[in-house]
């Protein structure tokens, strides 16, 4: 599997959207026993989420809007979960100064560059219905009303792109790994780049194709992979450097890519 998010989240996933975190249904059956906490600190005050869960761990994550939020045992007391936020501020403050370096979301409007398998699509919106999105040479030709249509056409037309090329790299690869995905899926998962469950069944995130090529082929190779062996012990790894011995290189740059999306 491979994280996407700069933290480590515990295994349940959660909503990046504050509002779908205070107001959902399902999370609200989860709510904490302190659901959030302020330390005001010598170097500025520091306000997090506090989730009970079911980790054994205490863990903190930082989303990609800077939001804190500490996992923490069901049975532990808020002065422990604080001294832990203490202990992590160097952490913390590294991270946050990533998040700051991270270019502003991209404007979805006329002339646009949109970021694709290392290049750029020019994006041309046309003010009219139905939605829709069509490639043409190197532009990407949307019709839409307004940006949210915009958004949503856009990421209807590279999900489908991308179910059609992560088919072809894994046919490409498959054979070489020597075992094949019983199915694909492709996800938007805020947390995760790829995965892959011991059905078989490997997931990947469409974001994936505002990256380069060989980035992508780093995370369909990681995840066939895992079809051979689940975690990531040594044998893992001498797997992935079989078949792309750069994989190290690969993985910075999928870091680094990952941190420098805008859409
Ligand atoms: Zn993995």
């Amino acid at each position: 599997m491979l994280r996407r998010l700069l933290g480590r989240p515990c295994r349940k996933r959660r909503s990046r959207f504050p509002a779908d975190r205070q107001g959902g249904r399902k999370c609200r059956k989860r709510r904490s026993r302190f659901p959030a906490d302020r330390l005001d600190l010598p170097d500025g005050v520091l306000d997090y989420d506090i989730r009970a869960s079911d980790c054994r761990r205490l863990s903190l994550r930082l989303d990609a809007e800077g939001q804190l939020t500490v996992s923490a045992p069901h049975a532990l007391s808020l002065a422990a979960i604080r001294e832990f936020v203490v202990s992590r501020r160097g952490w913390i403050k590294a991270k946050r100064a990533l998040l700051a370096e991270a270019p502003p979301p991209l404007r979805l409007e006329n002339g646009a560059a949109l970021p694709f398998l290392g290049g750029f699509l020019e994006l041309n919106v046309v003010p009219r219905t139905p939605a829709r999105c069509r490639r043409e040479a190197d532009r990407l030709v949307v019709h839409a009303l307004d940006p949210y249509a915009a958004h949503r056409t856009l990421e209807g037309w590279y999900r489908k792109t991308a179910a059609q090329y992560f088919a072809e790299r894994i046919a490409h690869f498959a054979p070489r790994v020597g075992k094949a995905p019983r199915r694909i899926t492709v996800r938007a998962q805020r947390s995760r780049w790829g995965s892959c469950t011991s059905q078989g069944t490997v997931s990947l995130n469409w974001r994936l194709l505002q990256m380069p090529a060989a980035i992508v082929d780093y995370v369909i190779v990681h995840e066939l992979c895992h079809l051979l062996v689940p975690n990531h012990s040594p044998r893992f790894w001498a797997e992935v450097a079989r078949l792309l011995p750069d994989w190290r290189e690969r993985r910075r740059a999928l870091r680094a890519a990952g941190r420098a999306l805008r859409f």
